[in-house]
Parts: structure tokens; C-alpha cells; sequence
């Protein structure tokens, strides 16, 4: 389709694909959310872009996609080439499509947002989808061996990345991970109504078909040593993530009754998401949690970040009579994508912005009753820039509950056997890479890197992804040196 005029994005509407109605989704349909573009819609939205000169999306995303010049060849409806474009940035493109926070990355910054962005997300996963069903696969053939091998530890966004770009390069990339399936909070964390977990078995055929291993099932500093890895293989990747729970210390947070959200999630990931995972505990829990029936209770999330999108609408398809999420600060402040919150909202979820939790309250029995809030108002900004919530004193008041979720939030831990190598950690855990007289991503011990939320800190999947992928260039600089 070509362009019929300047204009054309005043005549043609920001639209995107279709969604599970919410009669469906509020009865326990755990399907994915959006449907998917056919090649009109793609056509249509692709041909809203202006192709400006100085093109934002591209620039605010965090791989730095070439969105303007892969739309174009959507509307030209050259889709094993806009493919091929997507995967030269983004190892992942199918997954990014559907779990960014466009809103707040390309989509937030397109020419057009006034009048509606451009819905490249949607775009993106039309591409890469309609690509790999019509049987176009990433093209090595050029590629020369370069007989370097590098282990990978960790099978999240990260640790993938790293592994595609590794095998771009002629290393061979052996993963390992602790679970059998790949993904890491794709896999266990981010529920099948937001990614379909049949997206990443597809993934993993793909990274199969260019050469990639995968050791799953292996821990390493419990199953095999990281002494090992460096006697086997070149150079070692560590994209392990960020699973210290933050718990908030509030009294009562023991209660029967009161969950930490990603035990939650993943809980129901194995029951719902259609993966049987090892069955080991996430490392930082001792045993999994039993998931409740949440059948006609009264639901309260703390927390407004994505993580906490994630629970109040799982708890909405798990049947739950009432869900509330409260967030200390207002909703301008709030971490989830606004996308996330109006779906949730769609869904019947209640949002409670400016109240903190002070304690977890129980009847007679030790029985969650409710979560004890104080109002908020905003005061100054913090060492990040965010606005910190102060308690408005004689504000306090019982919020009703029979579970309550914790979800504050995740921070890495620098394993001890990387610690033995001499491996840094720096502020909150975070395992220090890079940084004056190293390569990028590379840490205190020349042969090990690291990148992904357990260098970044909880941050995001295209983040993950575009931290693996750099890390592997250095790591390749190394090895072929
Ligand atoms: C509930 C939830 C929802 C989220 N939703 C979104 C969203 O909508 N959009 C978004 O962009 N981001 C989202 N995020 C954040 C995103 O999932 C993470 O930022 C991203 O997955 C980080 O990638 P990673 O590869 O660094 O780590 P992970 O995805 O955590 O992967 C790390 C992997 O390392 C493995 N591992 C750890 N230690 C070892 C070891 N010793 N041996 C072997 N394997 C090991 C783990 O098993 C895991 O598979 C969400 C996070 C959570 C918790």
C-alpha cells in the first residue's frame, strides 16, 4: 500500500488488534489479551508512520530499532525483510511486540501521539509472526565457525540475546539454565494473557535451528561450578536476574493469607501457562507457595508496577470477588504501563492511589482481614527524582482483604561463587560490569560478563535484551582477539 497523502494519519486511526472480550477474560480466559493484525491492519498502521527525519521511536527504544524503515517495508508488504530488519536490533522482536511498555518507549515518543501513535508494538509481532509461520529463519549461512566457545548462565531475555548474536558471530553458545524451559520470567513471571508461552517454545526452536545449546535443568554454583565453565568454554555470560524479594518488613506480612507475588505468578504460570517447570524453588524461597483459591475473595495488591499489574488481573481470572491495588504515590507516579492499568481497570480492577500500607491486620483466628493504609500526599523528590509519598498523619483507615500480594519489587544478589572469582557487587546486589579499563559488560574477572536485570537491577525485557546482545560483541572482541 503507498501513501496517499501527507496527511493520511488524520484519515486513518490509531488502532490495535482485537481483543479477548472482557466478559471472557473476568470468567478465567487466560488467553493472550490482543488478537493479531492481519496484512490490511499491519498496511494501515505502518502507513501512518511520517517517517520523520529525526526518528524518536527509534531513538527512545532501548535496541534502537529501525521502526521507520521496517514499517515501510510492511507497507510494501516485503515481510521476511522488515524480519530480518527487526532481528538485526532485536533478538527477540516477537516477545518485545507484545511485552514493552510501548507507551512508554517508541510508541510514547512518536511524531503522532497527539492524534494517536503509530501502533508499532502491534506491527512488530505482525512481522515476526507472519515471518516464522511463513518459514523465514535467521540466516547464518554466511556465517564462518569461529571454533570459540562461550557459556551462557541464565535463559531469560538476557542470557538469549547474548546466545543469538554469539551464534551470529561464529560461537558456539551453550546455555545453561536452572529450569527445563527457557524464558526466565518470560517463562515464569509474565502471565500467558500478556505472552503466550508457545512464543518462546518457537523461540527456542529458532535459536535450535542456528546452532544454539541448552543445558536446562542446571544450576550453576549447585550443579556445575563456575570453575568448570571457565576450564570448558572461552568466555562465561552471566544473565541470572533479580529475584531478592522486597517484602516491605510490614507487620503481619507472615499472615496465612499473604503472598509474595512472583512465587504467585509462578505458581500459577505452571498450572495456567501450559509449562511444567522443574520443580525446584526460585532461588530466595524455601518452598513453593500453595496457591489459594481465590474464588470469591477479597483481593488486595500492594504495588504498582508491572509486576503488580500482573497479579490483580491473574486474580481477576482466578475468580476473585474484589480486587484493589494500592499504590503509595498517584497514578502519574506509577510504574506500570498505563496500558497494563487501563486493561486491569477494563477487567473491574479498583486502583487506590496515595495509600501506603502500614501493617497486614488479622481477626481471632490469624486470618488476613484486611491491610492498615495511611493516605499520602507527594513531597519531595527522591535521589532518583521521584516524588516520595508523605503520610498524611490521622489518615488511616482498614482496607478489607482476605489475600493480600505482595509486590514491591526484585533486586539482584551477586552469587557467592562469582564472588570467588573476584566478581564485584555493587549497590543493591547489582553484579558490577564494565566501567573504566574494561570491556563493556565485562567484569572484574576478564573471562566472565554479565548484563540483564542482574547488572541493571528489575528493569525490562528490551533492556535485558539489549544488554545481552552488546555484551556478547565484547565478549567476541575477546574471544577472537
Ligand atoms: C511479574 C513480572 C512481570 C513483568 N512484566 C514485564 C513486562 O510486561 N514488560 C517488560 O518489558 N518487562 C517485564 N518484566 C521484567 C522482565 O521480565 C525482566 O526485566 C527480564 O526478564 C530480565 O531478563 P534477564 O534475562 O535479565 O533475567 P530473567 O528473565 O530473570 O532470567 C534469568 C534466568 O537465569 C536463570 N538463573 C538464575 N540463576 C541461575 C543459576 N545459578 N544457574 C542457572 N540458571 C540460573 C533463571 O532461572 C532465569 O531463567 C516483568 C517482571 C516480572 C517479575
Amino acid at each position: 500500500m503507498s501513501r496517499k497523502h501527507a496527511f493520511q494519519f488524520l484519515d486513518l486511526p490509531r488502532t490495535m488488534p482485537q481483543r479477548i472480550p472482557v466478559e471472557l477474560r473476568t470468567s478465567g480466559d487466560w488467553g493472550e489479551l490482543y488478537g493479531k493484525f492481519g496484512k490490511e491492519d499491519a498496511q494501515f498502521q505502518a502507513g501512518r508512520c511520517l517517517d520523520c527525519g529525526n526518528p524518536y521511536c527509534s531513538w527512545k527504544c532501548p535496541v534502537h530499532n529501525a521502526i521507520p524503515q521496517w514499517l515501510q517495508l510492511v507497507q510494501e508488504n516485503r515481510i521476511h525483510e522488515a524480519a530480518t530488519l527487526c532481528h538485526s536490533t532485536n533478538p527477540l522482536p516477537e516477545v518485545c511486540g507484545r511485552v514493552c511498555p510501548q507507551d512508554r518507549l517508541c510508541e510514547g515518543s512518536c511524531t503522532l501521539e497527539e492524534f494517536g501513535a503509530v501502533t508499532i508494538g502491534a506491527v512488530e509481532k505482525y512481522i515476526v509472526d507472519t515471518a516464522l509461520a511463513t518459514g523465514w529463519r535467521p540466516d547464518l549461512s554466511a556465517v564462518e565457525a569461529t571454533g570459540r566457545r562461550v557459556a551462557v548462565i541464565g535463559a531469560g531475555p538476557a542470557g538469549l540475546a547474548c546466545a543469538d548474536k554469539l551464534a551470529h558471530a561464529g560461537v558456539q553458545a551453550v546455555v545453561y539454565d536452572r529450569y527445563e524451559q527457557i524464558g526466565g520470567l518470560l517463562q515464569f513471571g509474565i502471565p500467558s494473557f500478556k505472552l503466550d508461552k508457545a512464543v518462546i517454545s518457537r523461540r527456542r526452536n529458532v535459536l535450535e535451528g542456528m546452532g544454539v545449546q541448552f543445558r536446562l535443568g542446571v544450576e550453576i554454583g549447585r550443579d556445575i561450578s563456575v570453575d568448570q565453565l571457565l576450564a570448558e568454554y572461552d568466555a562465561v555470560f552471566i544473565g541470572t536476574g533479580a529475584y531478592r524479594y522486597t517484602d516491605g518488613g510490614l507487620l503481619g506480612q507472615d499472615l496465612k493469607g499473604v503472598l509474595p507475588a512472583l512465587p504467585f505468578l509462578v505458581q500459577n504460570s505452571r498450572i495456567v501457562g501450559g509449562s511444567d517447570a522443574h520443580g525446584r524453588p526460585i532461588a530466595g524461597w524455601e518452598d513453593q507457595i500453595a496457591l489459594p483459591d481465590l474464588e470469591g475473595k477479597r483481593v488486595v495488591v500492594l504495588g504498582g508496577g508491572d509486576t503488580g499489574m500482573d497479579c490483580v488481573r491473574s486474580a481477576v481470572r482466578l475468580g476473585a470477588a474484589k480486587v484493589t491495588c494500592a499504590y503509595r504515590r498517584d497514578e502519574a507516579n506509577m510504574p506500570g504501563s498505563a496500558r497494563e492499568v487501563a486493561n486491569a481497570r477494563e477487567e473491574g480492577v479498583r486502583f487506590l492511589f496515595n495509600r501506603q500500607p502500614l501493617s497486614i491486620e488479622a481477626g481471632a483466628d490469624d486470618e488476613v482481614i484486611g491491610v492498615m493504609v495511611v493516605e499520602t500526599q507527594l513531597g519531595e523528590p527522591d535521589a532518583q527524582g521521584r516524588r516520595n509519598a508523605v503520610p498524611i498523619d490521622g489518615s488511616e483507615s482498614l482496607l478489607e482483604a482476605d489475600v493480600v500480594i505482595i509486590a514491591f519489587g526484585f533486586s539482584p544478589s551477586t552469587p557467592a561463587w562469582l564472588a570467588a572469582h573476584g566478581v564485584e557487587a555493587g549497590q543493591n546486589g547489582r553484579i558490577v560490569a564494565g566501567g573504566a579499563g574494561r570491556l563493556p559488560f565485562q567484569t572484574a574477572h576478564p573471562r566472565l560478563f554479565a548484563g540483564g536485570d542482574a547488572v541493571r537491577g528489575a528493569d525490562l525485557v528490551v533492556t535485558a535484551v539489549a544488554e545481552g546482545r552488546d555484551a556478547a560483541a565484547s565478549i567476541v572482541q575477546l574471544v577472537t582477539a
